[in-house]
């Protein structure tokens, strides 16, 4: 079937797919996973391969051009490489990756040759002391191990992820553009947001996309904008240096307007915002006598009548506090972001 458009009712086209494929995690970062025990998706409620391609292929008819694997962490989904090498095979623009990067050094050549095109490092600290304190884990060196190898494998300037907390790691900024660069990756700041389990989240830790600008500004001079954003969540910067890195601001400067991205989780339910309450059952579906021509049919509809944009309307808030508390986030774990796949 050839490829169509399919736009929203803000006239947003559906072009990229996040798929999270599992809502494990092996590490507990306190902005996203602070609790002791979790709800976990249970394992046959979990789409198979087999699954995930159907969908895939379904949505690249709808338009979808770009495909990223989440999680919790995806390198935990035992032979992710079958999945890559299936989806690859589909032919997306773009298949990429979302990864804490400590399984990455061990999985990073097959994932490139079963044809992952990019690769992103959540990465928010160089210092082993905090990573231990964020994240309630060690092995710091083995993310900064699994960039060194991406790069090594061939993966053109794979990002790393910062999300930049005050009074945490806001002093780490200039060190991550500097380890970036000796390592030949693009950073990219990422405003701390107030979603699934930043439960303890408050504006005041947020370290706004306008400070981060006039920090870099003060230290290596006046970072240029680089045209050509399109619908990407990050705005990039070249420094006089020539090193380019990115921006996030979701936060204080959402891009709910050109926002074409939809996400799929582990189990299936489909959503069309980060912030979503609710989404679409995909896996009973999947799961039963329906055609793709059904399913391509009911994912156009709910797309067709998307009006999110769920981070502008939080802006829009006189006093802003987490999305969700911890008693609902133990009650519906779809709120959760590792299950949602940030
Ligand atoms: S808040 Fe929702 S609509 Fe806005 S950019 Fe994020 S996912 Fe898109």
């Amino acid at each position: 079937m050839p490829r169509m458009s399919t736009s929203d009712a803000h006239s947003r086209p559906l072009r990229k797919l996040r798929i999270s494929i599992t809502d494990r995690c092996n590490l507990r970062c306190a902005y996203c996973m602070p609790a002791e025990e979790y709800r976990w998706l249970p394992k046959q409620e979990l789409l198979s391969f087999e699954e995930i391609e159907r969908l895939a292929r379904i949505v690249r008819e709808l338009g979808v051009r770009e495909v990223r694997l989440t999680g919790g962490e995806p390198l935990l989904r035992r032979d992710v490489e079958e999945l890559v090498m299936r989806l690859a095979n589909l032919g997306f623009d773009k298949l990429a990756m979302t990864t804490n990067g400590m399984f990455l050094a061990d999985h990073v050549d097959e994932l490139r040759a079963a044809g992952m095109t990019s690769v992103t490092v959540s990465l928010d600290t160089l210092r082993p002391g905090r990573f231990e304190r964020l994240t309630r884990r060690t092995g710091l060196d083995r993310t900064l191990d699994g960039i060194r190898a991406a790069v090594a494998a061939g993966f053109e300037r794979p990002k790393i992820n910062t999300v930049v907390m005050r009074g945490f790691n806001d002093d780490e900024i200039f060190d991550m553009l500097e380890f970036a660069h000796e390592v030949g990756a693009e950073p990219r700041f990422i405003e701390y947001m107030d979603v699934g389990g930043a439960t303890d989240w408050s504006a005041s830790d947020v370290v706004s996309r306008r400070e981060i600008l006039e920090r870099v500004h003060a230290r290596y001079g006046t970072p240029e904008p680089l045209v050509g954003r399109g619908a990407a969540p990050a705005e990039r910067f070249e420094l006089p240096t020539g090193q380019r890195f990115g921006i996030i601001a979701s936060t204080t400067m959402p891009f709910c307007g050109a926002c074409d991205r939809a996400r799929l989780v582990a189990d299936g339910r489909f959503f069309t915002c980060l912030y979503s309450r609710s989404g679409v059952d995909l896996r009973s579906l999947l799961r039963s006598e329906a055609t793709d021509d059904d399913i391509r049919d009911l994912i156009a509809g709910v797309w067709r009548e998307r009006t999110d944009r769920g981070a502008e309307k939080r802006l829009e808030l006189a006093a802003r506090s987490p999305l969700a508390s911890r008693a609902e986030l133990a009650s519906d774990p779809h709120l959760e972001m590792h299950t949602r796949g940030g």
